[in-house]
């Protein structure tokens, strides 16, 4: 096996630098916890962005994509196979009962939403094209997903953009209604903003965002890429609040780390989408598409909504006692295992200290550590992680402001 420094090297030499990465190799993972090449052990708590919902190689997962590989890999879309409409059925039936197209990654499942919401909008002759997204959305790296997020970071060096997009502040209903015209077709919204700082979309806020698309004819959709199969303690994010989007994205936790996208829509919606208006050539491939399918049998029979409530509660709450405690946190949201934790300073140095002492989390917006462990978590390693969590910041000096 090769060292840590052998792999770096590879990657300077042949990879592009496009990544701010860890000087870290990783080569084994088991339910929450990592191991790099030098053998170190780390808790888990990030799960890639949830990626990992169902922990590091779960072996129902593992003997699911291996009885997969060795059946069938790959089929073109223009035949069908079981796997990718078993997966449609089970978003569909722990969803709102929606047809789905199937890519492979979240931004490619908010091109695909970007897109239907345009044609759906073409077939009413209004010349309907605008979409609103929200301030510090993040909807991915495509041209019309870097546009639909209303980040200036994500922009720079990349205009002109894609026209007919329009930004609001998150929560602010009065915006949104200055916003919306006679070209306007939808709204694109998070329920709980990831990558922008665990930011909750008040239920009150996505209630009147339902009515006002109901009235102006316009589409609702939600993206689930972060906060689907799952990771808020119930199936999709849209059923904490219960208000039911007309388009849903998802991708991170959907394949358990095979590469899958999808965007689910109802189904008078979804007949837009006709042959030849849009396509992915491994978008549902039968091997991520079994992996999904066993990402969902596992989150069933192994009661992982309510181990993610159960056990987002506990985290919430020993997060809340380490708040009492020092003045390093300032906030705790989220909703079952998608937690941010407000820090009063940049989280930057505290990720690093924690990495050293075996545990990985993650820092968002500067300041807000975002935890989500897999669904599987135990209340033991989270424990375990909360004292590595709480020894670090009690050795800790506020920065100087
Ligand atoms: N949408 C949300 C809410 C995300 O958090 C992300 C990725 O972080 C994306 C879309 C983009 O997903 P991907 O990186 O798979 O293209």
């Amino acid at each position: 096996m090769a060292t840590t420094s052998e792999v770096i090297e590879l990657y300077n030499k042949y990879v592009i630098a496009n990544y701010k990465r860890l000087p870290l190799v990783a080569v084994r993972g088991q339910g929450a916890y990592l191991w790099d090449a030098d053998g170190k052990r780390y808790i888990d708590l990030f799960s890639g962005w949830a990626v990992t919902g169902v922990g590091h190689c779960h072996p129902r997962l593992v003997e699911a994509i291996a009885r997969q590989a060795a059946t069938l890999i790959f089929m073109p879309n223009t035949w069908h196979t079981e796997p990718q409409g078993r997966l449609a059925e089970w978003i569909a039936t722990t969803g709102f009962g929606g047809k789905t197209f199937f890519c492979n990654s979240g931004a490619e499942a908010n091109e695909a939403a970007i897109k239907l919401a345009r044609i759906h909008a073409s077939t009413s002759g209004k010349g309907r094209y605008k979409i609103i997204t929200f301030e510090n959305g993040f909807h991915g790296r495509t041209f019309a997903a870097i546009t639909a997020t209303a980040q200036p970071k994500y922009h720079e060096g990349f205009r002109p953009l894609v026209p007919g997009f329009m930004y609001a502040p998150l929560n602010d209903l009065a915006e949104v209604e200055r916003l919306v015209d006679e070209e306007t077709c939808a709204i694109l919204v998070e329920p709980i903003q990831g990558e922008g700082g665990v930011n909750i979309a008040e239920t009150g806020f996505l209630k009147a965002l339902r009515d006002l698309c109901t009235q102006r004819g316009m589409l609702l959709m939600f993206d689930e890429v972060q906060t689907g199969v799952g990771r808020c303690g119930t199936w999709w994010g849209y059923q904490v609040p219960g208000v039911v989007p007309d388009i849903m994205t998802m991708a991170k936790q959907l394949g358990g780390g095979t590469a899958i996208g999808a965007m689910c829509a109802k189904p008078e919606v979804a007949a837009n989408l006709g042959p030849g208006t849009h396509a992915s050539t491994f978008g549902g491939n039968p091997l991520a598409a079994a992996a999904g399918c066993a990402v969902f049998q596992i989150i069933r029979d192994e009661g992982l909504l309510e181990n993610a409530q159960k056990m987002g509660a506990y985290l919430r709450q020993r997060l809340l006692e380490l708040k009492q405690e020092t003045p390093m946190i300032t906030e705790v949201r989220g909703a079952g295992l998608m937690l941010g934790v407000e820090l009063a300073q940049n989280g930057t140095d505290l990720v690093s200290q924690c990495l050293a002492k075996g545990l990985y989390v993650n820092c968002t917006h500067d300041t807000v550590l975002r935890v989500m462990p897999p669904l599987n978590i135990t209340r033991e390693i989270l424990d375990e992680a909360l004292a590595i969590l709480a020894e670090t910041l009690r050795s800790m000096k506020p920065a100087a402001k």
